[in-house]
């Protein structure tokens, strides 16, 4: 694949590592490609970063036609960079391409795409403990057409934010709350995809959450509103009598690489992993019972967040001792310790950056 490749007259300055927050600062240069019906993908190139023109017709805008992916750069201690499981990224936008009728990308088209977009800005992935460069693919319907069908036209655009450490003030539990009203996704809807609609549908009991004095909203199934899901835009694990749980892939739940992470991880160090149904009453149960040893979410963003307190309807339990357990811990080290270069990779899951 050809990249035509137009550089930012004047570089931007760098943001201060110690102060990068997440997703506010971008590189200087962009990845975008085009799809048109007909010809396919056309057009990758580079370009500077920043705003470009759109119809207000433009069919994203109205219907929602849109998916998008996440994944982190990771510095070495040696200055060299690498990318965790990027393919999965890929492989997972071509599986929310399809529930949304969008083309499916050449994954490693993409892979070249992104690849390149780094050697230009690679100066940006940060070095400070922690922090890495946050990489956003996504895809947008662009026909501008107001009536509601499938877009003949699409983009892929590629652009990267250094963002930085999660946890600046240590690995500190959060509080969540089981909304027993809202839903996020069913099965047969768009829950399986990495798609707008979803993360709109999330916010109102998001802030519902956060005026109670809770962070995330832990998110039961859509039908019977039992089952446990996610935990905000993660997935959730628990550790019941030594065990590790999460609820198995359903069509509604997001299959985070994390996830996937944690369980092959988690298997490959001997522990016991289980993926079921779990429903809140189980979890509730096992608290009284004191069998709930521990609750966290995963994610690129956070990696492991671990959960301190839950409440659901009238009742509050606080997790273990409110404190992050030692699995939760555990794992947190240990898959910082693959990205960050660390640590052996015995999954092969590290592509290093040319
Ligand atoms: C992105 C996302 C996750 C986590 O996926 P990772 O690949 O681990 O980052 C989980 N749930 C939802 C709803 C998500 O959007």
């Amino acid at each position: 694949m050809e990249i035509t490749i137009k550089k930012i007259d004047t570089p931007k300055s760098h943001p201060d590592e110690s102060n990068l927050g997440f997703g506010t600062f971008f590189t200087d240069h962009m990845f975008c490609m085009d799809y048109t019906k007909g010809i396919g993908w056309h057009d990758a190139r580079i370009e500077p970063y920043g705003p470009f023109p759109v119809s207000p017709a433009t069919m994203v805008l109205h219907y929602g036609q849109t998916i998008f992916e996440g994944l982190k750069v990771y510095k070495k201690e040696d200055g060299s960079a690498q990318l965790f499981r990027p393919r999965d990224n890929f492989a997972r936008l071509n599986r929310s391409a399809d529930a949304l009728c969008i083309p499916n990308i050449d994954i490693e088209e993409a892979m070249q795409g992104l690849e390149a977009l780094l050697e230009m800005d690679k100066e940006w992935i940060p070095s400070a403990p922690g922090t890495s460069l946050y990489v956003r693919p996504f895809i947008i319907a662009m026909d501008p057409y107001i009536g509601l069908k499938s877009s003949p036209i699409h983009r892929l655009m590629i652009i990267l934010s250094p963002v930085g450490a999660y946890y600046p003030e240590g690995f500190n539990p959060v509080k969540i709350w089981v909304s027993p009203e809202h839903v996020r996704a069913v099965r047969g809807g768009l829950g399986e995809a990495k798609t707008a609609a979803n993360y709109a549908a999330s916010l109102y009991a998001t802030e519902i959450a956060q005026s109670e004095g809770y962070t995330q909203v832990l998110w039961l199934d859509g039908v019977e509103r039992k089952y446990i899901e996610e935990v905000g835009s993660m997935n959730i694990f628990f550790v019941i009598d030594n065990e590790i749980v999460t609820p198995k892939l359903n069509g509604s739940i997001l299959a985070g690489i994390t996830r996937d992470s944690v369980l092959k991880l988690a298997r490959h160090q001997g522990k016991e992993v289980i993926e079921r149904r779990i429903s809140i009453d189980e979890v509730f149960t096992a608290h009284e019972e004191g069998r709930l040893q521990e609750v966290f979410g995963s994610g690129t963003a956070a990696v492991i967040s671990p959960v301190g307190m839950i409440k659901f309807g009238d009742r509050e339990i606080t997790v273990g001792d409110g404190n992050a357990g030692p699995i939760s811990s555990g794992l947190f080290k240990d898959l910082m310790d693959i990205q960050f270069g660390r640590s052996e990779d015995p999954m092969e899951w590290i592509v290093p950056v040319k």
